[in-house]
C-alpha cells in the first residue's frame, strides 16, 4: 500500500465508528512489518502494548531512552517484555550531541529557556525518533484528545508531516482516562508506579512531576513552562499548526 494512494478524510470518518484494536489491525494488515508502537512507558502505552501483543506480536515496539528516564520507567519495561515475551526496541541519543550539549549548556539546561528544553528535546528524542521511524510506514501512538490543550484536535488516522510523510495512528485518541484505567485493570496490566504517585503523565525524571488535585493532566510536564508551549516535537499538534 502506498500512502499517497489512501484516502485519509474517508478514514478519518471510518475509524470513528472503530474500536483501538480494529484500528490497529487495520494498521498491520495495511502496513505489515512496516509498522511500529513508540512506547514511553505511559498508561496509555500499556494499552496498546496489551492489544498489539494480541493482535500480532511482531508488529515492533521500541521506546526513546533519553538517558533520563525515571527508574519506574525502566522497571515496567522490564515487566513488559517479561509478560508478554517481547523485545522493545531502545533508540538512544547520539552520544557526541548529549556530551556537547552538556558542555555547552550544562546538565540541567531544560530549565534555564525554552529553547535550550527543546534541543534537549531534540537531540534526546527527536533525532532519536528519527532513527526509529526510518524505513517505518505506520506508527502507533498513546495520544488522547483529553490529554492537553495541544491535542484536542488529533484524530485516530493522520499523515505524520515532520516524519516523512508517514501515518500515525492514535487508536486510544477517544478515550478517556477512566477507561485507560478500566483496560489495565480488567487485564492485569503492569503499569508505571509513578501513576500511583499522582503523575498522570510521564517523561523523563527531570521534566515530570505529580500534579495537584484539579490540574491538568499534563500539569506536570515542564511546569515552568506555558501550557501551550509543552509538546517536545515528537508531536505535531493544535498549536503547532
Ligand atoms: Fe531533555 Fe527534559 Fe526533553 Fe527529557 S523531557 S529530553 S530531559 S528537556
Amino acid at each position: 500500500m502506498k500512502i499517497k494512494d489512501l484516502d485519509v478524510k474517508r478514514l478519518e470518518i471510518k475509524f470513528e465508528e472503530m474500536s483501538a484494536e480494529e484500528v490497529i489491525q487495520w494498521g498491520w494488515d495495511t502496513f505489515k512489518g512496516r509498522i511500529s508502537l513508540a512506547n514511553s512507558f505511559g498508561a496509555e502505552d500499556m494499552v496498546l502494548t496489551n492489544m498489539v501483543a494480541k493482535i500480532n506480536p511482531r508488529i515492533k515496539i521500541f521506546t526513546l531512552d533519553t538517558g533520563r528516564l525515571p527508574q519506574e520507567s525502566y522497571k515496567v519495561w522490564e515487566q513488559l517484555e517479561e509478560k508478554y515475551k517481547i523485545h522493545i526496541e531502545a533508540y538512544f541519543p547520539e552520544a557526541k550531541s548529549v556530551e556537547g550539549m552538556v558542555k555547552k549548556d550544562g546538565p540541567n539546561l531544560f530549565y534555564k529557556s525554552v529553547n535550550l528544553r527543546r534541543l534537549c528535546c531534540k537531540v534526546r528524542k527527536i533525532e532519536p525518533l528519527q532513527r526509529a521511524l526510518s524505513g517505518i510506514l505506520c506508527w502507533i501512538c498513546g495520544l488522547r484528545k483529553e490529554q492537553a490543550a495541544t491535542r484536542t484536535g488529533i484524530k485516530k488516522i493522520e499523515i505524520d508531516k515532520i516524519h516523512n510523510g508517514i501515518v500515525k495512528l492514535n487508536p486510544l485518541a477517544n478515550w478517556t482516562e477512566k477507561q485507560v484505567w478500566d483496560y489495565i485493570k480488567k487485564n492485569k496490566i503492569p503499569y508505571n508506579k509513578l501513576h500511583d504517585r499522582n503523575y498522570p503523565s510521564i517523561g523523563c525524571a527531570p521534566c515530570t512531576r505529580p500534579i495537584k488535585p484539579g490540574e491538568d493532566i499534563r500539569a506536570g510536564r515542564w511546569w515552568w513552562e506555558r501550557p501551550e508551549q509543552k509538546e517536545c516535537g515528537l508531536h505535531i499538534c493544535k498549536t503547532d499548526r
